[in-house]
C-alpha cells in the first residue's frame, strides 16, 4: 500500500526505437524526439521477456493491486519507465480517476451499459498529467546527469498540455516554455501556466503553426521537447487502459471511445492494453474508437479512404478547441493501434456534441467539449448498430468541464455557433417579491 514510488527495477530496461522498425536502440535519458535513421517517431520499448519471465499476469495483477494509492502512474512502474531513480520522480498524485457506470446517460443516448473514466478530475483537469510525470520526471533525471546542456522544458498546447508542463516544471523547479495559439484557448487554461511561472508566449498562430515553431526552438539541447512526439509520455498515459480493466476487475470492456486530436493518447491507450493483453492481465482487447471534431478530422478522412495517406487539414473554430489539430503528430502510430485493435473512427459536429454535453450535465456529470465528442460519438455508432445492445462501453472523459465556463455560458445564453440549444437553462431575474417567487417554483414545478 505504498503512497511513495518503490525503488527503481534495474532488471527491466527501456530504451527508444524507431516505430518504422529501424535497428538500433537508445537511452531514455539522451534528448532525442525522432530516429536518427528515417525522422520517424520513437517509441520506449520495454523489455517483454523479462516482464514475462519475472511474473505471469496473476502475479503482476496480484502486485498492482498492492498499489490502489498514490500515483496511479508509478503504481505501473516496472511498465513506465523502470530505470528511473525513485528520488527524480515527480508526482502530483496523478491517476487514479474514477471509472463511473452511467446507466441512465447510456439509456439517453442509447449506448446502453455506458461508463465514463473521469480522466479530468486530476491535478491540473486534464489526462495530460498522466504523461507528464514522466516526463517532467525523465528531465529531472537528464538534468542532473554531469554535462547535461537542458536548461528548460517546452510545449505547443492546445491548453491542457502546456497546464500540465507547468505544474509539473514548476513541482520540480525546472523552468518551462509553453507556446499557445493567442486567444484560442480558455481562461481557465491561459492562467494555469501563468499562475506557475512558465514562460507563456501567445503566438498569432493555430496550434499547428505553434507545434512548427517549437520544434524549431527545441533543435538545440538546451530546451527539451515536451510535446506528444516525444514518448515519454505515452507512457504514462498508457496506464489509463490498464487501470480501466483493473477498475473493471481486470475484464476490459468491449469498447472505449475516446476524443482525439493530436493521436497521442489513442497510440497511448492502445500501448496500455497491448502489453496488458501480451502479459496476460486480460484476455481480449477491446475496440477503440478515435472521436474527431468534425472541424478537424484529418484523422476520419483518412479513415473513410482507407488510411491511405494523413493529409493535414486547417482545424477549423470548434467548442472542442483541444483537438484543433489539423497535422497530427502520432498519425502513423494511432493507424496502427487502430489496426491491432479492430477500431474505428467517427466524427461529430458542434451540434451533436454541445447536446451530448448537456445531457451528460443533466445527468450529474460536468462535460467538457472534448468529452462531449466522445459521447455523441458513442451515441452516432450504437443508433448505427455498431456498438451493439448489451455491450460495455467506456468514454474516456479528458478534461474537466469547469475548464471551460466559457463553452457552458455560450450553450446556456444559446450563443453558440451552429447549436441549437435544446436544453438551455439561463436564470430567472426576479424582484425580491416572495409572491413572485413562489409562482415562479410552482409553475416551474408543474413544467417538470
Ligand atoms: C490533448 C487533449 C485531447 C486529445 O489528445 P491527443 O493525444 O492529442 O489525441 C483530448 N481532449 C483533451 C481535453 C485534451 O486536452
Ligand atoms: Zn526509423
Amino acid at each position: 500500500m505504498d503512497i511513495v514510488p518503490q525503488p527503481e527495477s534495474p532488471q527491466f530496461a527501456a530504451t527508444y526505437r524507431c516505430i518504422r522498425g529501424c535497428p538500433g536502440s537508445y537511452d531514455v535519458f539522451s534528448v532525442m524526439y525522432r530516429c536518427p535513421a528515417c525522422g520517424g517517431l520513437l517509441e520506449v520499448a520495454h523489455d517483454d521477456a523479462a516482464l514475462a519471465a519475472a511474473r505471469d499476469g496473476a502475479g503482476w495483477r496480484a502486485l498492482f493491486e498492492t498499489r490502489l494509492r498514490g500515483s496511479g502512474v508509478w503504481a505501473k512502474r516496472e511498465w513506465v519507465l523502470p530505470q528511473l531513480p525513485e528520488e527524480k520522480i515527480v508526482t502530483l498524485g496523478e491517476g487514479w480517476t474514477s471509472l463511473v457506470p452511467v446507466p441512465q446517460l447510456g439509456r439517453d443516448l442509447g449506448a446502453g451499459d455506458l461508463w465514463v473514466k473521469q480522466c479530468g478530475i486530476s491535478h491540473t483537469g486534464s489526462f495530460k498529467d498522466l504523461g507528464m510525470t514522466v516526463l517532467v520526471s525523465a528531465v529531472n533525471q537528464i538534468m542532473s546527469a554531469a554535462g547535461s546542456t537542458v536548461r528548460a522544458v517546452a510545449c505547443a498546447s492546445t491548453g491542457d498540455t502546456s497546464a500540465a508542463l507547468a505544474a509539473y516544471g514548476a513541482a520540480a523547479g525546472i523552468p518551462t516554455i509553453v507556446f499557445l495559439p493567442a486567444g484560442k484557448v480558455t481562461t481557465a487554461q491561459l492562467i494555469q501556466p501563468i499562475s506557475h511561472g512558465a514562460r507563456v508566449l501567445a503566438l498569432d498562430t493555430d496550434f499547428d503553426g505553434c507545434m512548427a515553431i517549437v520544434q524549431e526552438v527545441t533543435q538545440d539541447d538546451s530546451i527539451y521537447l515536451a510535446n506528444s512526439m516525444n514518448s515519454l509520455r505515452v507512457e504514462g498515459q498508457k496506464t489509463v487502459g490498464i487501470e480501466i480493466c483493473q477498475q473493471l476487475d481486470w475484464q476490459a470492456p468491449d469498447w472505449i471511445v475516446l476524443p482525439s486530436g493530436n493521436l497521442g493518447n489513442i497510440s497511448a491507450l492502445a500501448k496500455g492494453l497491448a502489453l496488458a493483453r501480451k502479459l496476460g492481465l486480460i484476455d481480449r482487447l477491446p475496440r477503440l474508437v478515435a472521436a474527431q471534431a468534425q472541424k478537424a478530422n484529418p484523422l476520419y478522412l483518412a479513415y473513410r479512404r482507407g488510411f491511405d495517406r494523413l493529409e493535414p487539414v486547417t482545424a477549423g473554430a470548434t467548442s472542442a478547441s483541444a483537438i484543433r489539430i489539423g497535422n497530427p503528430v502520432s498519425y502513423e502510430k494511432a493507424v496502427a493501434a487502430l489496426r491491432d485493435f479492430d477500431g474505428l473512427v467517427e466524427q461529430a459536429g458542434e451540434d451533436e456534441l454541445a447536446d451530448a454535453c448537456a445531457l451528460a450535465d443533466r445527468r450529474g456529470l460536468y462535460t467538457d467539449p472534448h468529452t462531449g465528442v466522445a459521447l455523441a460519438v458513442a451515441r452516432k455508432l450504437a443508433a448505427q448498430g455498431v456498438i451493439e445492445a448489451g455491450q460495455r462501453t467506456v468514454v474516456i472523459s479528458t478534461a474537466h468541464g469547469l475548464k471551460f465556463s466559457e463553452f457552458k455560458v455560450g450553450y446556456h445564453e444559446g450563443t453558440l455557433a451552429e447549436v441549437v440549444a435544446r436544453r438551455r437553462n439561463p436564470p430567472v431575474e426576479l424582484p425580491a417579491d416572495s409572491r413572485l417567487v413562489k409562482d415562479e417554483i410552482r409553475r416551474w414545478l408543474d413544467e417538470t
